[in-house]
């Protein structure tokens, strides 16, 4: 018999007790105020413990359904600075800088944080990670994974995922593909199934759901081409995780012609119209 009570210090969150201790599993949804598939999944989620479709095993699920709820609103990624550049670092004073603190606060009590994006170009869905929280990503119903991406130090610091991993949390940033995406809810949902599952909240459940980690396409980061003139172009259709052949002609950079010296994948190309001199343009992997 699970119990169900929403926060009222901390607004749009909502505590899910079985009476039993251990697991507490934190999920975010709205972090950005334009990626609403998390918050779609995670209201259906809600009315199913509600009503009782779902039951907790054990553990504690703390949902925050709308991170940035004023940015929501909206319908803007934030309202003053970017959440997910706030947590765990000296803040400004702002809406976003007090939810952090709030949402600060329901990390520090968690043994798992699961933080629900999606991303503004369409892509295959995908998820960040660190390699010591691989046993346990191995079990998500997802078949993209990006490792060492935080490791690479090429973001600022102060998204949830890394402050999560500070605070010993096993920590993951899903990604449920284009903003807009109509499949967007339904991957975000499949996937939090699979992590309440996978950190025994609810029994495994996979009827109507085939699953089969091929692990393909779970990838390191190495680093990243950075454009040497501001005249990039790709020479291929780039995508998110496409692989692409040895010897084939990638990109062209001012007058050099680069031809891939072994078969890669390429990981969240920018935009040919973002890329200016200097500026990083894909990155590079190695297989895990
Ligand atoms: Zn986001």
């Amino acid at each position: 018999m699970h119990q169900l009570q929403r926060y009222n210090d901390i607004p749009f969150s909502y505590r899910i007790s079985s009476g039993l201790s251990w697991p507490t599993v934190c999920i975010f949804s709205g972090v950005h105020g334009n990626e609403p598939s998390g918050i779609d999944a995670l209201h259906m989620l809600l009315h199913d413990f509600e009503s009782w479709k779902h039951s907790l095993l054990q553990g504690t699920l703390l949902l925050v359904i709308g991170a940035n709820q004023e940015a929501m609103e909206l319908w803007q990624r934030f309202v003053e600075y970017d959440m997910n550049r706030l947590f765990g670092i000296d803040k400004p004073t702002c809406y976003e800088w007090k939810r952090v603190v709030e949402l600060e606060s329901l990390i520090n009590e968690s043994d798992f944080l699961i933080d629900l994006h999606s991303t503004s170009k369409p892509s295959v869905p995908f998820m960040f990670s660190e390699l010591q929280h691989q046993s346990f990503v191995e079990n998500l119903w997802v078949s993209h994974v990006i490792y060492g991406w935080w490791a690479l130090g090429w973001v600022t610091v102060g998204d949830a995922e890394s402050y999560a991993n500070q605070q010993w949390c096993v920590s993951v940033t899903y990604e449920s593909g284009d903003h807009r995406s109509p499949d967007g809810r339904q991957n975000a949902s499949a996937f939090v199934l699979s992590v309440l599952q996978s950190t025994w909240l609810l029994w495994w459940e996979t009827k109507g759901m085939e699953w089969e980690n091929q692990k393909d396409f779970h990838v390191y980061l190495e680093g990243f081409y950075t454009a040497k003139t501001g005249d990039f172009s790709y020479a291929i259709a780039a995508e998110n995780f496409l692989p692409i052949d040895k010897d084939t002609l990638i990109w062209r950079d001012g007058w050099e012609d680069i031809f891939l010296p072994a078969w890669t994948i390429l990981v969240m190309p920018k935009s040919e119209d973002a890329i200016h001199q200097w500026k990083e343009a894909f990155f590079r992997w190695k297989k895990v």
